[in-house]
């Protein structure tokens, strides 16, 4: 698919490319680097993530301080080829490799028996236990004996992204939460990347602004909610909350952390 088509005249939506550092950048990429030098004295502290562009900026900040934090990615088994493939081109370029998390054998059978790849059209619930059973269970497992986790989340993402914190306490998966991309606009992420040549999903070239399991994602048309690819079906014209996987659902302010450097 070209991000402009001429037979439906459909306007793709289109990746920003900012040819200078947006006003106020320097100092929101010190906060993050803070940020991750402050998660990774949680010890073992893990950056799970789905290698979206947000993601991609992390993981070249965790290699260029050299900072023992452990990337850990879902493998959902729904995986575009386009992300499995950037998968192996980071991990060559970085000489750093991402740790593979995937669901069970016993629960990838109890979805095939529940037909669950085409019920996920149907039925919300049949959805998000497809998304519990293939993300939110093994990552849990993932995380059980981590003392804190990294994330991509940004509060721009979603209206229910707005009200998260650059440090929270995860109550669902009982350990710290970092988020040190959180008050990055779409601009700072994209300049960050073309300027130190990070390497990317492909399809964000093509019209996605956000990229899950292949079955959930679609591109976008231009002035579309970012999120707007993701779970779409689910999406009333007017709803302006946008369906999650249930990862990043339950978390909440701290008391307890460190204070930021
Ligand atoms: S995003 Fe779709 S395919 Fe992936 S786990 Fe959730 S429902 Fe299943």
């Amino acid at each position: 698919m070209n991000s402009t088509s001429t037979t439906s005249s459909v306007t793709w939506y289109r990746r920003p490319r900012p040819n200078r550092a947006p006003d106020g950048f320097a100092a929101r990429l010190e906060d993050a680097i803070d940020l991750l030098k402050l998660a990774a004295s949680y010890t073992p502290c893990a950056f799970a993530q789905s290698l979206s562009a947000e993601d991609m900026v992390i993981f070249h900040l965790i290699a260029e301080h050299n900072l023992p934090i452990q990337a850990i990615a879902l493998d959902t088994g729904r995986l575009p080829e386009a992300t499995l493939e950037l998968w192996n081109r980071v991990e060559a370029m970085y000489s750093r490799r991402i740790e593979r998390i995937e669901p069970t054998a016993a629960h990838i059978e109890e979805l095939v028996d529940m037909r669950a790849d085409s019920g996920l059209y149907e039925s919300k619930t049949v959805r998000a236990y497809c998304c519990e059973l293939r993300k939110t269970a093994p990552l849990r497992a993932a995380l059980s004996g981590k003392q804190a986790w990294v994330t991509g989340l940004r509060r721009a993402q979603s209206t229910g992204r707005a009200n998260v914190g650059t440090q929270e306490f995860d109550t669902s998966f009982q350990l710290l939460k970092f988020n040190p991309l959180i008050n990055w606009a779409d601009e700072d992420v994209w300049f960050y990347i073309d300027k130190r040549h990070i390497p990317h999903n492909s399809l964000y070239e093509i019209g996605y602004a956000s990229i899950g399991c292949d079955p959930c994602t679609r591109p976008i048309r231009e002035n579309e909610h970012p999120r707007a690819g993701r779970w779409w079906w689910e999406q009333s014209a007017s709803d302006s909350i946008h369906s999650e996987c249930g990862i990043h659902v339950a978390t909440f302010a701290n008391s307890t952390i460190k204070d930021v450097p």
